[in-house]
């Protein structure tokens, strides 16, 4: 799960650390109202969505007076905000924050990541802040110090010597990034975060460290555990189709093929997916009904591929243990009454209950095409759709 930036930042204040002061605002006159709150001359307007690269997008600007607020904020509420990492569809901006505008001498990088390649918390940091990392990564490597912190035994001085003086700073400098390092692990660590992402992680004229932008990324496995940061959730940011998956209890991720895939356990459907691209063509979702999906389910799972516009054609592909294969042929024949199904189908069942589920499907009079088996379903739909 994702957070906004001033919701992440509501946690590493909590975290000791100093950060600027910003209020939230719907409007432009709540946002003229936010500015005369926050002393300071110069005040900055963020979009809050979430996707970064707002700066170069025009979703952060700077003011200089509450009428350039109220002129800012009346632009920026409700425009369509097309970063590198919205997709070419772009987000709306519901809300602002203001932010008391800092002075900025330098611009560095930190992020702290579940490292599943080295089995790890990575955290890199770099002096080459504020702009694309990924460029920086690509470019020159050597900017970028990464440390392993082992998690039995937690983050140690020798970690943070190391980011700090891999980077040039010197003492003074250290002493201060010590503490946004250690504030950053530990709430890293508290919230089941996967990823957190400062950039830029900004230094005064007085040496303080601080965090000009924050973005935090949660295990959604783990938040049962809190329900504070759940509670942060901000369904207007995630896709539709995927919110309305997870009330069905379905695991379903959005994907830009043309395929839609309607599968039981993760292996079949990762399988199910590797095959139709093998066949030249890509998947519109991954999709796994569970083991013991209802027709209710299925059906719910049926309406979500089909309001994708992407899908040309869809892929049933059932292995029966504990689903049964009638279940699923039920609940394609339940979806094909409540929703208007014109593209093609081709269902593949095998397992248990199989030939009663292909009966169900036989004789439902419903235009579809069985497979014999994954490489002939695979065959079949990718011809359908081309
Ligand atoms: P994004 O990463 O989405 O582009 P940022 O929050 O990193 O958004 O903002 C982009 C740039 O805007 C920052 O690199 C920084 O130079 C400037 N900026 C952001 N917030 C402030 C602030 N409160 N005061 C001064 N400058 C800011
Ligand atoms: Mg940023």
């Amino acid at each position: 799960m994702n957070i906004h930036e001033y919701q992440a930042k509501e946690i590493l204040r909590k975290y000791g650390l100093e950060l600027p002061e910003g209020i939230l605002a719907l409007n432009a006159s709540e946002a003229v109202e936010a500015a005369s709150k926050i002393k300071s001359n110069v005040w900055v307007l963020k979009a809050q969505v979430h996707a970064g690269g707002r700066g170069k997008a025009g979703g952060v600007k700077l003011a200089k007076t509450l009428d350039e607020v109220r002129d800012i904020a009346s632009k920026m509420i409700g425009m369509k905000l097309v970063t590198p990492q919205t997709g070419v569809e772009g987000k709306i901006v519901n809300k602002i924050c203001v932010e008391a505008g800092s002075d900025i001498k330098k611009e560095y990088y930190i992020s702290v990541v579940l490292d599943r390649n080295h089995n790890c918390i990575t955290i890199a940091a770099s002096t080459e802040g504020g702009m694309d990392i990924e460029e920086v990564a690509k470019k020159s490597p050597e900017k970028i110090i990464a440390v392993h912190v082992d998690y039995t035994i937690g983050l140690q001085n020798f970690h943070i010597a190391k980011l700090g003086f891999g980077m040039g700073l010197n003492k003074i400098q250290l002493k201060n990034f010590s503490k946004v390092v250690r504030a950053l692990y530990q709430s890293f660590v508290d919230t089941d975060a996967s990823q957190i992402e400062i950039n830029p992680l900004i230094e005064t004229s007085d040496f303080k460290f601080i965090p000009l932008d924050a973005k935090f990324n949660f295990d959604d496995n783990a938040l049962y555990r809190h329900p504070e940061i759940e509670k942060m959730r901000d369904i207007t940011e995630e896709d539709p189709q995927e919110v309305e998956a997870k009330k069905f209890d379905l695991s379903y991720v959005k994907m830009d093929g043309s395929i839609g895939c309607m599968v039981n356990g993760a292996g079949l459907a990762m399988a199910t997916m590797d095959i139709i691209k093998l066949h030249g063509k890509k998947p519109a979702n991954f999709l796994d009904v569970g083991g013991g999906a209802t027709t209710e389910k299925v059906t719910e799972a049926f309406k979500i591929i089909l309001s994708d516009h992407n899908v040309k054609g869809i892929l049933v592909n059932i292995f029966g243990g504990i689903m049964k294969c009638d279940i699923i042929a039920n609940g394609i024949i339940t979806a094909a009454k409540e929703v208007k199904i014109s593209v093609p189908i081709v269902v593949r069942l095998e397992g248990t209950n199989s030939e009663l589920g292909k009966k169900i499907l036989k004789e439902s009079g419903l235009k579809l095409e069985a497979a014999n088996d994954l490489e002939d379903a695979a065959k079949k739909i990718v011809k359908a759709v081309s």
